[in-house]
């Protein structure tokens, strides 16, 4: 039995109202509430032990720095990476991939190639294309196909000894598709290829174990894990961070310092410059704990049943169309009305107090491939409701007599 009642009371902002109603909040692929143990944890922070971390002898100091690196087992033991200094505490996914992308430039040649799949959000495009233009390297493209599953044929036949990097996200932004990255890691490692994986669509439906997965760099962002914004993590095999060179100078990331030379702290601090998010790792940390105590599978188990029941009163709406069919996908529906700017329907359904995304959700790609200038998002959590999921769906009715 999934309490979800219960769990709402854990979220104080669930019981605001927005425009004079209920606020549904179905924005949760962009960013996720926060519980009140996750506040209570900043709260805290602020209030007891606030100090710079790693370089104070004092006892606040040290309560701050123990709280921190607790924080990285705790991400650590959640991803199952074998390694704590294979945590990297960043600022979130765009953080981890950047730091990826820099940290390559010198290890690729003109000729050799990158793969990106056609189902990216712009911050897994973005950084890489500014890598082949500093590289000389060549970016291909894995496609997809219409129910916005990818289309692995040619890249599995095309994946050759030149082939250096290859970027996929775990999860869809857009569709809530689910990719087969099991397939993607192992062939491109068949190659030599390094695979990073951006994990901030997954983190929040699905555990993913690193060492299962035998990925090279995997990627999160903490507000989308009921945790703040500005923190996330990027895992990365110790064998790839050792190599990479670090990504920012500053204070926490070196060994020792003279105007003759630097050399660099160890892992992970090599990759840390600068007094980091300290709250917002700790936080991060707290969310984790918070989402472990419930379950990531009962999230899961409860999350499907509520796409399912989405889906099926959606698609009941004549002249609906969802885009992401996949066979797997996360609980995200991107759709549009027949004749209605999807711009037009969100902002009727923010006027009945339901929270919804609109636009190209930084994936212009996947909205180029459909030929359309973007959809309705909804995209639904563990402590939403299928009361919640009718008043979406009446809502939309409502839109639709009034638009059309
Ligand atoms: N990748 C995917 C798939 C995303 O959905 C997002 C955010 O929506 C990002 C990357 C960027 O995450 P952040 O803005 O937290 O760095």
């Amino acid at each position: 039995m999934f309490d979800v009642a219960r769990i709402r009371e854990d979220f104080p902002i669930l019981k605001r109202q927005v425009n004079g109603k209920p606020l549904v909040y179905l924005d949760n692929a962009a960013t996720s509430q926060t519980p009140q143990q996750v506040i209570d944890a900043i709260v805290d922070y602020y209030s007891r032990y606030n100090a710079n971390i790693h370089r104070g002898v004092h006892t606040l100091s040290q309560e701050a720095t123990e709280a921190y690196e607790a924080a990285r087992v705790k991400i650590q033991k959640h991803f199952n990476a074998a390694k704590a200094h294979e945590i990297i505490l960043t600022s979130g996914t765009t953080h981890g991939i950047n730091l990826v992308a820099q940290g390559f430039t010198d290890l690729l040649h003109p000729g050799e190639e990158i793969w990106v799949s056609a189902l990216e959000h712009h911050s897994n495009i973005v950084p890489w294309q500014m890598l082949c233009e500093r590289s000389g390297t060549r970016l291909r493209v894995i496609p997809m196909n219409e129910t916005g599953e990818l289309e692995l044929e040619g890249f599995l036949k095309e994946l050759s000894p030149k082939t250096r990097l290859v970027f996929c996200n775990h999860v869809s932004n857009a569709l809530g598709t689910v990719n087969p990255i099991e397939k993607i890691i192992s062939a491109a490692h068949q190659v030599g290829a390094a695979v990073l994986i951006d994990g901030a669509q997954a983190a929040p439906h699905i555990k993913a174990d690193m060492q299962a997965l035998d990925v090279d760099f995997y990627t999160v962002s903490a507000h989308k894990l009921c945790g703040p914004t500005g923190a996330g993590a990027l895992y990365g095999k110790e064998a790839w961070l050792e190599k990479l060179p670090p990504y920012q100078g500053g204070g926490e990331m070196i060994a020792e310092v003279t105007f003759e030379k630097t050399t660099y702290a160890g892992l992970p601090h090599k990759f840390e410059a600068g007094t980091p998010n300290i709250c917002g790792g700790i936080a991060f940390g707290a969310a984790l704990d918070y989402l472990n105590a419930i379950g990531m599978d009962r999230i899961a188990a409860y999350e499907h049943e509520l796409l399912a029941y989405a889906t099926e009163k959606l698609l009941a709406i004549p002249g609906l169309r969802i885009y992401g069919e996949a066979a797997q996908k996360t609980s995200v529906i991107s759709f549009n009305l027949e004749g209605a700017h999807p711009y037009d329907v969100g902002t009727i359904l923010d006027k009945l107090g339901i929270a919804v995304r609109t636009g190209h959700h930084c994936a212009q790609p996947v909205m180029d491939f459909y030929r359309i200038p973007g959809t309705v998002r909804a995209s639904f959590s563990f402590y939403n409701t299928r009361q919640e999921v009718d008043t979406l769906v009446a809502g939309v009715g409502r839109a639709r007599q009034m638009l059309l």
